[in-house]
């Protein structure tokens, strides 16, 4: 589980998905398979497997996610009505991709889940 992922070949760009933003600790790339009109992935360029693995020497860049998310979100036009942001943690969580990231969703009305 502490194997490096396909995020971290999009992080150095050894496959070509488009960055919609990039700096020394984070970036951030479209779903693959959006779930909403507006589905953004924001990732530690570190490989850090789950938010289980997260020390205290990750805590910049699991604040510059939330910035980064921020950023985003009010260049997508969704700022104002709203988004939603998730990390999932494991199996109960519904994690897939053992690379820790942050799901930015918005740009119609979500499901109420909490
Ligand atoms: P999670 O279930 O939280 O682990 O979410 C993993 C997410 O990564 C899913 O929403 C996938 O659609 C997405 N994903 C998987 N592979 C890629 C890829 N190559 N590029 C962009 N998103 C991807």
């Amino acid at each position: 589980m502490s194997e490096e992922t396909i995020f971290s070949k999009i992080i150095r760009q050894e496959i070509p998905t488009p960055l919609l933003y990039q700096d020394e600790l984070v970036s951030a790339f479209r779903d693959i398979a959006p779930r909403a009109n507006t589905h953004i992935l924001i990732v530690p360029n570190k490989h850090i497997a789950t938010i289980n693995d997260v020390c205290e020497a990750d805590e910049l860049a699991m604040g510059r996610m939330i910035s980064v998310a921020k950023k985003l979100a009010k260049e997508e036009g969704i700022d104002e009505n709203g988004y939603r942001l998730i990390i999932n943690c494991n199996k109960d969580g519904g994690q897939e991709v053992f690379h820790v990231h942050m799901h930015l969703l918005g740009g119609q009305q979500l499901g109420a889940m909490l």
